[in-house]
């Protein structure tokens, strides 16, 4: 059954791409956006139901786009980088999901990944609520094994740096 998926997937892909070859077609496609469906309705581009997420990827040398894509397919792209970036975007939708929820947020929602692309984003430019090393300090905090030793000096730290840099950063983007 995956094999018809799969076929289906490339067939789709060669369509939109430059290249009619499945083999150098998947390196010129990148992740642009992602949305949600809670109920699982969606159906990937390769015909596979009840998809939850549905990406859209974006070919660089045309500007054709194909949605929705399910995170399986992406991964059929055999592509480290795009899977990193459909990651990216899961981690994104779901640290906005868990702000509009008004849920504990740091650690949980976080990686390394995510915070190197807020900082990447100029997320942690230094102002009033940051002003010596709000990124070093958070990748700090993230690492620790054991949250109790972060003190309450250290959370306070922490809320300030998500209030007032990352959650209007994350909230506005998209
Ligand atoms: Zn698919």
């Amino acid at each position: 059954m995956t094999t018809g998926y799969f076929k289906a997937l490339q067939e789709a892909v060669v369509a939109s791409s430059v290249s009619k070859n499945w083999g150098t077609a998947v390196l010129e496609w990148t992740v642009v956006d992602l949305e949600e469906d809670p109920a699982g309705q969606g159906m990937c581009v390769c015909h596979h139901p009840n998809l939850v997420e549905m990406f859209t990827i974006e070919n660089v040398y045309n500007g054709n786009q194909l949605y929705p894509i399910g995170n399986v397919c992406v991964r059929k792209f055999g592509r480290q980088d795009l899977t990193s970036e459909a990651n990216l975007f899961s981690q994104i939708h779901n640290l906005r999901s868990a702000i509009n929820a008004g849920e504990d947020t740091f650690p949980k929602h976080f990686s390394r990944a995510l915070l190197k692309y807020l900082n990447d984003e100029g997320v942690f430019t230094p102002d009033q609520w940051d002003h010596d090393g709000g990124y070093e300090f958070l990748v700090k905090m993230f690492n620790k094994r054991n949250k109790d030793e972060i003190n309450s000096r250290r959370w306070w730290k922490i809320h300030k740096l998500l209030e007032k840099k990352i959650f209007p950063f994350i909230l506005g983007d998209g």
